[in-house]
């Protein structure tokens, strides 16, 4: 370590104006930025953040629903810590294709994951691939602009549509296929996703749980937004709330956390409006698990078991299926069943949890459990799909803290390049145009511009060319 380095972490600088602590962030979502910020917090840190894509702010941009604009603003955050001194960004860079984790470590004293968890999870049930059925993780990209999912197309001349899953998620889709056009032309969903939805012909949305409304992932606000939709009624049925003794049970050992019970009054409060009278019906059904997907070479309807809640030992609630069945009609399916992070190019990877294995954020060889040295995780690809934006400051700060535990035992390596030019100039040998925060800056204008043409927060520019148009 050069004399520069001070690593005693007791409030004192790790490097210096000359030779700062580099440290290489890959994922530009909320747990990168969070992690970016408490690191720049200290003096004598510089950080790079990268980004597969143009854009930063990952599931900000790319997940939160377009009808959520109030949790954008979030964003004001990140760009407060794209301001500190020591921070630059580099999107359009995909680690392990234009940068390898050996370059990477030749420049940098610590390496930050953050690129949560991009891949759905599977039903694992016949019929589930046939045309017409879809993970919602692709839908949700394609409404928000996401350049990997802008020319997916979805059947929507469909009268019949169910989302299978009781997460947040399955809530912001039963939304966006339920609001009407009006509604949604005020949002920055792009502009191909409202011509399409505004063709759209579906008049009914399954929202399937396989167990009961007690038990639902979702949380108060998002489904208290389904009752109030200005054309479609959240319809239940009477039986699916009555709740049975495990159910009860379980209400008593979870007392603490009242989402569940408020979930449960907010779905009763709907049984004396019955169907209703809006246009379209969402309909939520609990304790049903899709069985098969069923069709003749495309999705025609799913075939449902009946479940019932079991508890088994250590306070686990289970769905058990009953052996009664009984099918109903959608020619439109979303599977919403949870999120799985993707494996990097020489990273460890827990193939089964979708994560990198880890320690208190230290990345670890599955084989021996030991840290692998200077490679960390946080956010999603850390601990699993779960939690909201703001969960993701708490888990980056439990990284950043390790990180520094480190660096202040001086576990991170010698001999790196320190010139910061180094990797600017390695992108550009190798033709990557490489985009910096100002040059999103330049982009964030075109789209609110664009926007305000059409009385929406943003219209977003949604290919890579586009993008990269933009900024040249
Ligand atoms: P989630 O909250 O984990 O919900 C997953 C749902 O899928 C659960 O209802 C689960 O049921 C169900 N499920 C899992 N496997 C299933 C199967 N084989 N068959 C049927 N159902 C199955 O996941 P998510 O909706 O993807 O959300 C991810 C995270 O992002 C969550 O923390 C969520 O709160 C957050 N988020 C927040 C917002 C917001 O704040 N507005 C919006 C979107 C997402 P069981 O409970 O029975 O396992």
């Amino acid at each position: 370590m050069t004399s520069d380095f001070q690593s005693d972490n007791g409030g004192g600088e790790l490097g210096s104006a000359s030779h700062p602590w580099r440290v290489a962030v890959f994922g530009a979502g909320p747990a990168g930025f969070y992690a970016v910020d408490e690191l720049l917090k200290r003096p004598g840190v510089a950080v790079d953040l990268f980004d597969r894509l143009p854009t930063p702010y990952g599931l900000v941009r790319g997940g939160v629903a377009p009808d959520h604009q109030k949790i954008k603003a979030v964003i004001k955050q990140y760009e407060k810590t794209a301001a500190r001194p020591g921070f630059r960004f580099f999107g359009n860079v995909t680690f392990g294709e234009d940068l390898s984790l050996d370059e990477v470590l030749a420049h940098y004293r610590q390496v930050l994951f953050t690129t949560g968890a991009e891949s759905d999870r599977r039903m694992g049930i016949p019929g589930e691939d046939l045309p017409g059925s879809h993970p919602a993780t692709i839908f949700v990209g394609w409404y928000n602009g996401h350049p990997d999912y802008r020319d997916l197309h979805f059947d929507l001349d469909a009268e019949c549509a169910a989302v299978v899953g009781n997460g947040n998620v399955a809530m912001d889709v039963t939304r966006i296929l339920a609001r009407s056009v009006d509604e949604l032309a005020k949002t920055d969903i792009a502009d191909y996703a409202l011509e399409a939805l505004r063709h759209s012909r579906i008049k009914e949305i399954y929202l399937l749980g396989r167990r009961g409304p007690a038990q639902a992932a979702f949380t108060n606000p998002e489904i208290r937004e389904l009752t109030e939709l200005a054309g479609a009624d959240l319809v239940v049925r009477p039986e699916e709330l009555e709740l049975d003794e495990v159910n009860r049970d379980f209400l008593a050992l979870h007392a603490a956390e009242q989402t569940h019970q408020r979930n449960v009054d907010i779905l009763k409060a709907q049984l004396p409006k019955g169907e209703g009278n809006q246009p379209k019906k969402i309909r939520a059904r609990f304790f049903v698990s899709p069985v098969e997907v069923l069709g003749k070479g495309r999705v025609e309807g799913l075939r449902l078991e009946k479940n019932r809640l079991l508890k088994e030992e250590h306070g686990v609630f289970k769905a058990q299926g009953t052996g009664v069945y009984e099918e109903i009609p959608c020619q439109l399916l979303f599977r919403s069943i949870g999120y799985k992070g993707h494996r990097l190019p020489g990273v460890p990877f827990d193939e089964r949890n979708g994560i990198i294995p880890n320690r208190d954020g230290r990345v670890i060889d599955p084989a021996t459990g030991a840290p692998v040295p200077r490679l960390y995780v946080a956010g999603w690809i850390k601990r699993g799909p779960s939690g909201v934006i703001g969960t993701n400051k708490a888990d980056a700060s439990a990284t950043v803290q390790a990180m520094l535990e480190d660096a202040a035992r001086h576990t991170a390596g010698d001999g790196l390049s320190p010139d910061p030019d180094a990797i600017p100039a390695l992108l550009a040998h190798k033709q990557v145009r490489a985009v910096t925060f100002p040059d999103w800056k330049r982009i964030d204008q075109i789209e609110i511009a664009a926007g305000k043409k059409r009385g929406k927060p943003r219209e977003k520019l949604t290919t890579i060319a586009e993008l990269l148009a933009a900024v040249s």
